[in-house]
């Protein structure tokens, strides 16, 4: 049962934190992208696990989506995403905040506790990071034209 898998919406290419999953056909905001898949497994296994992939649903539950299979795990994290995951029973979708044209990549807020642990500490590598580091690293000393935003 790996549709996903075979799903042509989407492709999973190069972006500037590793693989990212993009899309071939636009969404419009709200749309349901895609479902976050996985094994599904209890809490307490999914601490004995670890993982980059595992994502809560709850407090006793969470999906590890370890397998290549599970397209949404190449979604990245980015601070100013175009998708959020919401929970829908016991499910986990993907939608779209915005609307995403063909050949732009995918992305969500991991949540302030997995930023924290996996992100953070090696720099958030988003596009709102990385261009924010370089205006910082371009900005001259005495320029204060008052144009940041
Ligand atoms: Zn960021």
């Amino acid at each position: 049962m790996s549709r996903a898998a075979a799903d042509t919406r989407f492709r999973v290419g190069r972006s500037a934190s590793g693989l990212g999953l993009f899309v071939r056909v636009p969404f419009e905001a709200g749309d349901r992208v895609i479902e976050y898949t996985g094994e599904r497994i209890t809490g307490e296994e999914a601490n004995r696990r670890g993982g980059r992939y595992l994502f809560q649903i709850d407090a006793g539950h969470a999906l590890d989506a370890t397998g290549r299979e599970h397209l949404a795990r190449y979604i990245n994290h980015a601070c100013r995403p175009n998708c959020e995951a919401r929970t829908v029973g016991r499910r986990i979708f993907i939608y779209a905040k915005r609307a995403i044209a063909p050949g732009e990549e995918l992305t969500y807020h991991y949540g302030g506790i997995y930023f924290r642990a996996f992100i953070e500490p090696a720099g958030c590598r988003c596009t709102t990071c990385t261009r924010r580091a370089e205006r910082a690293a371009h900005r001259a000393p005495a320029s204060s034209r008052g144009d940041r935003r």
